[in-house]
């Protein structure tokens, strides 16, 4: 069928092997003017979110409503009608404001998405508390999708122990939260704990080509999968890190696939992940709203030959850091503590490329402790299995060394 065929008979288009997990088998559904969206439950949501992290700023630092109410307008009209803010988004003005721009549309006809600060919990009544704040904030009755926000090592405990799950689970049950979920950023253990322990609707991972095989993103994926847990993703573009490419990895990415951008391909390759019900992207002006939403139009996932080109940029990316780690892990069949040596130095490459000491601490201890660089015992075995002649247990102290300093 023709593109111009397609479109006119505004039908559904199934979207390669879309299946979704939690929901049976999820189509792609596009339709003229419209972004894609996917089937969840019995709603559909849009392919493309607006994250209200990277929000537009004035000049004296305050958030940009009217260029904000520009995006949010551009893409109601377009269908990509899901937002997600969270309690500390922009020193909590993210909230107010996202509240303010949505307040002209009818509630059922958008779709919010907001967190719970797990950080600032004592007991449980603050979690219906800062709830009930947050409502308030954004002008709003409910909210569609609610996670608990950055579940990890720290705040695992706190989770626990003020019993957020069961409060939030009350709220649901009054029809203030439709769909219940958490943000990750832990080890592969804490997210089997959740998923084994608790009901989700959905869940929120760090999902993109760079960190898929190398910082247990893949890992994390198949677990929210297995337990049938459709998932959200974020930083698709690695906080922009996808966006702005090496001469090396922009020239495969030209070569291979011509008529693209870096930002499209990166964002098409997180949404073309079966168990993906959308993407977030945080968007801070007009113009990356229009680009961004052109890519979802009449969506097509990745074909198996962009796979293996995104691939490939991702080991280009991997090679040419500080540290030339090419990540092939020959080191891991032979590091008697598994210490995770090519995740660390995709870490500590990225940190030197991008300075975001927020990214590199979190991502750090989405590692199991067992496998972290302080635990090499420098034994060496591993050197003689490096092609790149690598001088690992030097580098992993190099690597600890710098978390050290950044948690200070
Ligand atoms: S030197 Fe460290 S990383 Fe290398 S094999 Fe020994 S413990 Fe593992
Ligand atoms: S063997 Fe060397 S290049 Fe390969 S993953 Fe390990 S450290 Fe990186």
């Amino acid at each position: 069928m023709k593109r111009r065929e397609f479109l006119k008979t505004g039908l559904i288009a199934i979207g390669g092997t879309a299946l979704l997990a939690g929901c049976g088998k999820a189509e792609i559904i596009s339709k003229e003017g419209q972004i894609s969206k996917r089937k969840f439950r019995d709603i559909e949501v849009p392919l493309l979110s607006l994250g209200c992290m990277r929000l537009p700023m004035t000049k004296n630092n305050e958030i940009d409503q009217d260029e904000l109410e520009k995006m949010t307008d551009w893409c109601m009209r377009h269908g990509s009608n899901y937002f997600d803010t969270a309690y500390m988004y922009v020193n909590g003005q993210s909230e107010i404001a996202i509240g303010k721009a949505l307040k002209k549309y009818k509630r059922e006809d958008f779709l919010l998405a907001d967190k719970s600060p797990i950080y600032k919990m004592r007991e449980q009544a603050d979690v219906r508390r800062i709830f009930e704040e947050q409502l308030k904030k954004c002008q709003v009755s409910y909210f569609d999708f609610y996670m608990c926000h950055n579940i990890n090592a720290n705040s695992i405990g706190t989770f626990k122990k003020v019993n957020m799950y069961d409060e939030l689970l009350k709220l649901k049950k009054e029809g203030k939260i439709k769909y219940l979920g958490f943000s990750f950023h832990g080890t592969p253990e804490i997210l089997r704990d959740l998923v084994k322990n608790y009901k989700w609707d959905f869940c929120q991972l760090q999902i993109n080509y760079l960190d898929w095989d190398v910082v247990k993103a893949h890992e994390q994926y198949d677990i929210a999968q297995s337990a049938n847990i459709p998932v959200t993703v974020m930083e698709p573009l690695r906080g922009g890190g996808l966006v702005k490419l090496s001469e090396k990895a922009l020239a495969k990415l030209k070569a291979d696939c011509p008529d693209t951008t870096p930002a499209a391909f990166g964002l098409r390759w997180a949404a073309s992940r079966d168990n993906v019900v959308t993407v977030l992207s945080g968007m801070s002006n007009l113009q990356q709203v229009k680009e961004n939403i052109e890519t979802f139009m009449d969506f097509k996932p990745m074909t198996p030959a962009e796979e293996k080109t995104a691939d490939a940029i991702a080991k280009i990316i991997q090679s040419q850091g500080e540290i030339n780690c090419t990540a092939c892990k020959y080191c891991l069949e032979v590091c008697p503590l598994g210490i995770n040596i090519p995740a660390a130095f995709s870490l500590y490459n990225n940190y030197k490329v991008n300075g975001q000491v927020w990214t590199f601490t979190m991502m750090y201890e989405t590692l199991d402790e067992s496998e972290r660089p302080d635990k090499c015992i420098k034994c060496g075995a591993c050197l003689k299995n490096c092609p790149q002649s690598l001088q690992i247990p030097d580098l992993l102290a190099k690597t600890a060394d710098l978390y050290k300093q950044l948690k200070r």
